[in-house]
């Protein structure tokens, strides 16, 4: 199968040929149709997340057909069409596991990180962790679901549901899912984007934002929450200043440059700032039963696989609107 591969993080991935996976025990093996490419995928290929398989194939948006099954995996049958997203695998033992917080299983296996993602034209992946996709959606437009749906959906819940006024600081592919999921809920959506970032703005406004504008704008009114997509930790205290007593700021991504030291002042009042990790298999099923309905649309870039460079290159320059989708 054609694939790109990460050798070296800081190093452009590179297309090679590799021998067509088998679907181990409990796996299926997938045509992969289309893999959208995350943030966190140039945070592996820059090196900034410990200890990534390598060689290894990136990406974790993937949407594919089942071609075969593997011993004892018997969900899907071949010709069904499955996405496959960043947790591929959890210990099922241990404390978090056994708590609805697979999430955090500290034996947790991530797709394009530790075992190989959707890069390439094909992929294997455990059937537990696959899910079945709505179709209303192609190919192409179901992918971002995958992380940015999943994970966004998970920030939005924890920004509370008493949150009516949302700020959401960093618009790309994650932030325009969670905006019309925010909107269908009937909160108040500020979008906050790279200054003088106008089609992102353009891009929010149309998805019902009541306010798009740069990060360096000051807040039209009171937030009760906010999302930080953007790996910026410069923006947290931003944030903090944003939000009224009681509101909370969410840190969605997994990597974040240092948050610079604030005053205790725009903690107090009951603020909280915390993190989302990962995703756990019930925010997929609730997500993906929920993005259908709404609908979610996304808006997509797409890239032949073989230029998957030049859409990680655009995405690291903020030079896309919505999110880039890698078809093979
Ligand atoms: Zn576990
Ligand atoms: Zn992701």
């Amino acid at each position: 199968m054609k694939a790109m591969v990460l050798s070296q993080p800081n190093t452009p991935l590179v297309a090679a040929t590799l021998p067509d996976p088998a679907p181990g025990a409990g796996q299926v093996l997938i045509k992969v149709h289309a893999c959208a490419v995350c943030r966190t995928d140039l945070h592996v290929i820059d090196g900034e997340l410990p200890h990534p398989h390598l060689p290894l194939v990136p990406g974790h948006e993937i949407i594919g057909t089942v071609l075969a099954c593997g011993p004892g995996a018997e969900r899907y049958r071949p010709g069904e069409r499955v996405g496959v997203p960043w947790l591929a695998w959890s210990c099922g033992e241990c404390g978090y596991c056994r708590t609805g917080r697979e999430n955090l299983c500290d034996r947790a296996r991530y797709t394009g990180y530790q075992v190989h993602g959707g890069y390439a034209e094909l992929t294997v992946a455990d059937e537990r962790y696959c899910f079945p996709i709505d179709p209303s959606y192609s190919d192409v437009e179901a992918a971002p679901l995958m992380c940015a749906g999943l994970i966004g959906y998970r920030a939005l819940r924890m920004a509370g549901e008493g949150a009516e006024r949302l700020g959401i600081y960093g618009f790309g592919a994650a932030a325009h899912i969670v905006a019309q999921v925010a909107r269908w809920q009937g909160r108040t959506v500020f979008a906050f984007t790279r200054p003088g970032d106008r089609d992102a703005q353009e891009l929010a406004r149309t998805l019902g934002a009541a306010w798009a504008g740069g990060s360096d704008e000051p807040v039209p009114e009171p937030l009760d929450a906010a999302l930080i997509f953007a790996p910026v930790g410069g923006l947290v205290p931003l944030a903090l200043r944003a939000v009224a007593k009681g509101g909370t700021v969410v840190c969605a991504g997994i990597h974040m440059s240092d948050i610079p030291a604030f005053p205790y002042d725009i903690l107090w009042g009951e603020r909280v700032v915390r993190s989302v990790a990962n995703l756990t298999r019930r925010d997929g099923e609730e997500f993906l039963a929920l993005a259908p309905r709404i609908p979610v649309r996304t808006t997509t870039t797409t890239f032949p696989l073989a230029r998957a460079n030049e859409a990680v290159e655009r995405l690291r320059a903020g030079a896309l609107t919505g999110a880039a989708v890698l078809v093979p």
